[in-house]
């Protein structure tokens, strides 16, 4: 299906989420770029691919509707450019997309669409079903309700948050600058633009998140803290210049955008959501022999290794698993309520059914359900 689409590390694409920032849609010519970004999202459309857009711009709009020029400092303020200016996005999409006779859907989210599984699989049928029906999904924070527990603060995370949502095989981010470099390209000319990484080691996030290593052009930080996370899932993340280059072009040279690998084959969705997406109800402490049979050997957490509870939660939740010396090590799903495992930790799994006068689980987290940090 990618026949020349994608540069040769990227071997097969079903499904593309594709970011972009309020820059590139709001500053000046900023309507050429939307068309052009429309035109490309059609073609990777109409070659097959599932295509869904993660669009920023709804506060920059509403402050361009509303006369103001410095971003708002209070989040009423705020809210209200983002109702205002979200519809002012979508009038822009629904006029280039219609002239491909393509069908948008708006889906604002928050983080509490995402940290309870119930609404999790209800908004990924939604995806499906647009996608199903051949619309292109477009996504934004609801930053007219979004109230600080629930923020994503930023689109990067959310861009990532849809890509495992969606089981998409590649997130692009497309911002105002080629990628990562080892310097500043904008002062300096002898940077050298870094086409492929393979691995998060730390010297990667240095390149953006020490201020004066220069490339923390444009937010780079919180780019590539999304294309870890969803490497890690086992999608591919490619973040490159979307200001005065084609997504399509983009895509297939290695020039202008950096190209992060995924680590390994792709999560199963429940695990993606443990790790990356749920919300934790409370934690276990765990000693020492279980952290290594978690660890090392991807056992099950058995109620002999659990030490302490903390939280109050039912069975299914999800936990932290963590060490004596309070490190997370894991997060998973329990198969016991916090009262009823602070009445059997420390047992032989055995001994459960005496003490709860049933046994539906020899394991208080079986390792399918448990995701490692
Ligand atoms: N959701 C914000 C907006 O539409 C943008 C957040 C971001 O730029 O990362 O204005």
């Amino acid at each position: 299906m990618n026949n020349n689409l994608f540069r040769k590390e990227i071997p097969a694409v079903k499904t593309i989420v594709v970011k972009t920032g309020s820059r590139i849609l709001t500053s000046s010519g900023y309507e050429q770029r939307v068309k052009r970004l429309v035109e490309d999202l059609v073609f990777l459309k109409k070659r097959g691919l599932r295509t869904i857009l993660v669009s920023s711009g709804a506060i920059a709009h509403g402050m361009a509707a509303l006369g103001l020029t410095k971003r708002p400092a209070t989040i009423p303020l705020q809210q209200a450019c983002a109702s205002i200016g979200q519809n002012k996005l979508m009038q822009m999409y629904e006029k280039y997309f219609s002239i491909h006779g393509v069908a948008i859907g708006q889906v604002l989210l928050t983080w509490d669409d995402l940290r309870s599984k119930k609404r999790y699989l209800n908004l990924r049928n939604t995806f499906f079903q647009l996608l199903d029906l051949g619309a292109i999904p477009i996504v934004n924070e609801n930053d007219s309700v979004g109230v600080e527990e629930i923020r994503f603060g930023n689109n990067d995370v959310l861009a990532a948050q849809v890509a495992l949502l969606t089981q998409a095989d590649l997130l692009v981010n497309l911002t105002d600058v080629g990628g990562l470099y080892n310097k500043n390209p904008h002062t300096d000319k002898s940077a050298i633009h870094i086409p492929v990484v393979s691995d998060f080691s730390s010297s990667v996030h240095k390149l953006a998140s020490e201020k004066k290593s220069e490339i923390s052009v444009g937010g780079m930080s919180t780019k590539l803290k999304a294309a870890e996370m969803v490497t890690r899932a086992g999608i591919f993340a490619l973040v490159g210049d979307g200001f005065d280059k084609r997504l399509t072009d983009l895509l297939t040279h290695e020039d202008s955008a950096t190209l992060f690998l995924p680590k390994q084959h792709k999560m199963p969705s429940r695990q993606r959501w443990i790790a990356f997406s749920g919300q934790s109800s409370g934690s276990l402490i765990i000693d020492d022999g279980a952290q290594r049979a978690i660890k090392n050997q991807g056992k099950s957490l058995l109620p002999a290794g659990v030490k302490d509870v903390r939280g109050s939660f039912k069975s299914g939740d999800m936990v932290d698993i963590s060490t004596l010396d309070g490190k997370t090590l894991a997060k998973g799903l329990v198969n016991y309520s916090a009262e009823e495992i602070l009445r059997i930790k420390g047992l032989r799994s055995s001994e459960i059914k005496n003490i709860l006068g049933k046994k539906e689980f020899d394991e208080v987290v079986h390792r399918d359900n448990l995701v490692l940090l």
